[in-house]
């Protein structure tokens, strides 16, 4: 199970000062009261960004172990939630994904990075949408990264929604939340789900 690491830290700061040495998780969250043999339970290794350790716990009676996830750092994609709104901002900002796509990795085919791409999209999208209806009042704008920061008045919008979303983290999707990804492709996108349309034409090497 995850968990937030509170903390200010971007990903670089968090890897250069091993910052997960400083997490503390002092309960468990299944046993408050104690006696379940709940523990430290070493760290686990993220690729990026490089070096990155995440501290965990683990709760014998329950059989569960907990990580402490930094706010800097995406739930269940690789590296930084930085680097995810990067992306979605692109995707935002372009004509279209197909356009956003070519200039985000010129190292993939374009089918791949539109898979890459959307499958950001769509999980940024559908937390912000599920936030504004938890939230109506603190967010009544669309469901946009660049509507979000208006409202927030802010430049990095996932990173400010980890503390604001901190009750609703583990029922929100990933990349900001904690809730696993669905098995099934589109399985629980649900209502947010965008139709996906034809691959775009390949553009010639
Ligand atoms: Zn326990």
């Amino acid at each position: 199970m995850q968990l937030r690491f509170a903390c200010a830290l971007t990903g670089e700061e968090y890897v250069s000062q091993g910052a997960w040495r400083k997490a503390s998780l002092p309960r468990c969250p299944l046993h408050p009261k104690g006696g379940c043999g709940f523990a430290r339970h070493g760290t686990y290794v993220r690729v990026t960004p490089p070096g990155t350790q995440i501290a965990r716990w683990y709760c014998p009676t329950g059989h569960r172990t907990f990580s402490l996830l930094p706010d800097c750092l995406a739930a269940r994609l690789k590296g930084t939630l930085a680097e995810v709104e990067a992306v979605v901002r692109a995707a935002e900002q372009a004509p279209s994904l197909e356009a956003a796509c070519r200039d985000l990795r010129p190292d993939i085919e374009l089918p791949g990075v539109l898979r890459w791409a959307r499958r950001r999209v769509q999980a940024v999208h559908a937390a912000l949408q599920a936030l504004k209806g938890l939230l109506p009042e603190r967010f009544p704008c669309s469901a946009t990264l660049a509507a979000f920061a208006t409202c927030l008045g802010v430049l990095e919008v996932l990173v400010a929604l980890r503390p604001i979303g901190e009750p609703f983290l583990a029922n929100l999707s990933s990349p900001l939340g904690f809730r696993p990804r669905c098995a099934r492709e589109g399985g629980c996108a649900g209502a947010y789900q965008q139709p996906v349309g034809p691959d775009p034409p390949r553009v010639a090497a």
